[in-house]
């Protein structure tokens, strides 16, 4: 396979890394392109670019530069559903780690308490009714974000290996994500297959689940495969679990971004 990975966290958000260190990881790994993807600036939020984008837009524009004769680098930002819009990216992944309930956001990927603790005091401890919230924000995901690459698409699913928070077989649930797959396969955008959580120890397998990507495949979307690489010893973890994967869901070709454009790879 062609080895690239465009989700990619630095120390100037909550990567263990420096961009460069990254970099060289990448080269040494044999990959055409790697793409960073800081977590848009979101106030008060620490695992997020703070103050503003100045630092990393200088930092890979720097190192574009600097090892342009040995791989590909672009500069992407992971746009959070509730963070400010920015131009001016190599690409945009756009994501949902929040639910807003009033003016409060109660994030889906901290920790798993905090998940049965909204779902307890603002759902009525229904989590169908917070799982139904979380995908309807999904669904407009890319009209909000602009993404080219629609992160991690069930990312509530992150605890339920370890704890049952969720049931994605009720009606309710199967409802709200299959209806937020369509709306998004309309939109042209990539889903990606993403090997964060089984990086961590949270999963065995990537979100999202075999039956959103069949839905997926079958909508005609495709999929680009990332690593939500916050760690460069797991730049390129459980790739190929992840294109076994795609394979198995009927996907024929996996996309990669380089020069600009969408390039595909048959599998
Ligand atoms: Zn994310
Ligand atoms: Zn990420």
């Amino acid at each position: 396979m062609i080895k690239c990975n465009y989700h990619t966290h630095t120390v100037l958000c909550d990567g263990k890394d420096t961009a460069e260190e990254l970099v060289l990881e990448a080269i040494e790994k044999g990959f055409k392109v790697l793409g960073f993807s800081a977590h848009s600036p979101l106030s008060g939020e620490d695992w997020c670019l703070m103050p503003d984008t100045k630092e990393y837009r200088k930092t890979i524009s720097e190192l574009k530069e600097k090892y342009k004769d040995k791989i590909e680098i672009l500069c992407g930002i992971e746009q959070d559903y509730y963070s400010e819009k920015e131009e001016g990216f190599d690409f945009v992944i756009g994501s949902v780690h929040c639910v807003k309930v009033g003016d409060k956001l109660i994030a889906v990927d901290d920790k798993a308490q905090i998940v049965i603790d909204a779902i307890n005091e603002h759902f009525q401890g229904d989590s169908d009714s917070f799982a139904k919230e979380y995908f309807r924000t999904v669904s407009d995901v890319v009209n909000n974000t602009g993404a080219d690459i629609i992160g991690h698409l069930d990312l509530i699913e992150k605890f339920c290996e370890q704890v049952s928070i969720f049931n994605p077989d009720s009606e309710v649930y199967k409802k709200a994500s299959e209806e937020a797959v369509q709306e998004l396969c309309s939109t042209g955008a990539l889903f990606e297959i993403n090997t964060g959580a089984m990086a961590r120890g949270l999963r065995t397998t990537p979100y999202p689940s075999k039956r959103l990507l069949k839905l997926i495949h079958t909508c005609g979307g495709d999929v680009i495969i990332n690593s939500d690489c916050h760690d460069k010893r797991y730049l390129d973890y459980g790739f190929e679990e992840a294109l076994a994967l795609a394979k198995e869901c009927g996907f024929e070709r996996i996309a990669y971004l380089s020069k600009g454009k969408i390039e595909f790879a048959e599998i």
